[in-house]
């Protein structure tokens, strides 16, 4: 007998009849022989929606209510998976994330798991009983309900696969696979039939939302195989494993694309030493994250400098004062805000022991006539920053570009 984990997202429990074929394929699986624990994010567009109603109530809501609001989503939908397998003749008992309990830090919003106890969800398969718990939620030391970030149901999975020693973590969504990009806006990409930790966290940090990156991260750390697949077919889709010599073959695996950054540009800062410590010190005392940054040193005559980087738009409205704060002291002439960009990443475990790579990314670019507006690198990626409307014209002609669009020789 297996301990399976299955996680279903919000297109997939998106209407009744989606939440009564969840129910059917969770007891086709536990009468296979299987222990069942399913997780359920909300039901999709109702997250966004809880989101905008606080927004209505005030601008800048407080993080902790914010949360409380959220997690209703999947209280919901974990509650009527409950009564679909009840109803098709299962058993089956809804887990909220306090009930788990599922212990979180109180970083609402963006909580991260410390601690999962499976005590409740093992009494309730050794009862016969398919385990319901609501995705994206947890609780604080302070029994506060916090969520874990947007896309969070996918962590939720994975940290309870590793805490109940599962024997296999399956996360059904509404494309068959993990691609070489986003099938939704690339007509070209291909199903990847299995790709390494390694560059699945690369590909989920740059925006692939597939996955969140904490799940990749969770999942890497115990070694807990993915299988990312359709929950509208039986197809095969793709694992998420540790790496093998045959990932190596090939430089770029996929391309990504961001959209949830906002570019910020300071003008005319001094340029001396200590200033740039002294934007991001501020900055990062507020708990907002910056990504990328680029310094361009005007004419020395002036002796002035630009300072550019990019935030989650998500933190602009609450970072701007503080931004422009710090705009002041470092005595920046003005402060631009552009969230009109995207960030296009590649990315490939190859990239390692290949040159020229970087250069060809910007060759492809520039043939579209795309301008990039800041560059960053790592071992197994780069990024570009560039105009939000050539987000599509960016993916594809990277893709088709670095040959994603041919499935690789086998052998
Ligand atoms: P769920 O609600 O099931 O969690 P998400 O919307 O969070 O689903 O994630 C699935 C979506 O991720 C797909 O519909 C697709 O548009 C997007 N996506 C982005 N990059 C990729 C990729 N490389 N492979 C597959 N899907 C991707
Ligand atoms: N419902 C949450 C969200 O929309 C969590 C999830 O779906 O994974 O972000
Ligand atoms: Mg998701």
């Amino acid at each position: 007998m297996a301990l399976i984990v299955q996680k279903f997202g919000g297109t997939s429990v998106g209407s009744i009849d989606r939440i009564r074929n969840v129910a059917k394929r969770c007891i086709a699986t536990q009468k296979a022989g299987n222990d069942v624990v399913v997780i359920v994010s909300a039901m999709s567009g109702e997250t966004n929606r809880l989101l905008a109603l606080a927004h209505e109530v005030t601008k800048v809501p407080e993080a902790r209510e914010m949360d409380a609001i959220a997690a209703t989503g999947e209280q919901v939908s974990a509650a009527l998976t409950a009564m679909a397998i009840q109803n098709e003749g299962g058993r089956a008992r809804s887990l909220l994330g306090h009930q788990v309990k599922i212990l979180t830090d109180d970083a609402f919003t963006k909580a991260r798991i410390k601690a999962i106890d499976g005590s409740k969800i093992f009494s309730t398969v050794q009862n016969g009983e398919i385990a319901v718990v609501a995705g994206f939620q947890g609780v604080d030391e302070n029994g506060d309900i916090t969520t874990l970030g947007r896309g969070g149901s996918d962590t939720s999975a994975v940290a309870v696969a590793a805490a109940i020693g599962a024997d296999a973590c399956e996360i059904f969504t509404d494309v068959d696979g993990v691609y070489t990009t986003d099938p939704n806006i690339c007509p070209t990409a291909r199903k990847i039939p299995k790709i390494s930790y390694e560059e699945m966290l690369e590909l989920a940090s740059l925006g692939a939302k597939v996955l969140q990156i904490r799940s990749v991260e969770i999942a890497m750390k115990y070694g807990v195989p993915v299988h990312v697949r359709s929950s509208f077919s039986d197809a095969e889709g793709t694992w998420v494993k540790a790496e093998d010599k045959t990932l190596e073959d090939v430089v770029v695996a996929g391309v990504a694309y961001d959209k949830s950054e906002a570019r910020v540009h300071l003008v005319g800062v001094a340029d001396k030493p200590g200033v740039v410590a002294e934007i991001f010190s501020a900055i990062a005392e507020k708990n907002i994250s910056v990504d990328m940054i680029i310094q361009n040193v005007s004419s020395s005559a002036t002796g002035q400098a630009d300072v550019t980087f990019t935030v989650a738009k998500t933190d602009l409205a609450r970072g701007k004062p503080f931004i422009e704060e710090t705009a002041k002291q470092v005595g920046a002439s003005a402060v631009r805000y552009d969230e009109d960009i995207v960030k296009v990443s590649i990315v490939g475990l190859g990239m390692r022991s290949h040159a020229g790579v970087a250069a060809k990314m910007f060759r492809i670019l520039a043939k579209e006539n795309i301008n990039i507006q800041a560059i960053s690198t790592s071992e197994i990626k780069v990024s570009c920053l560039v105009a939000a409307k050539y987000t599509e014209l960016a993916v594809r002609a990277l893709h088709d570009g670095f040959g994603l669009d041919v499935p690789p020789k086998e052998g």
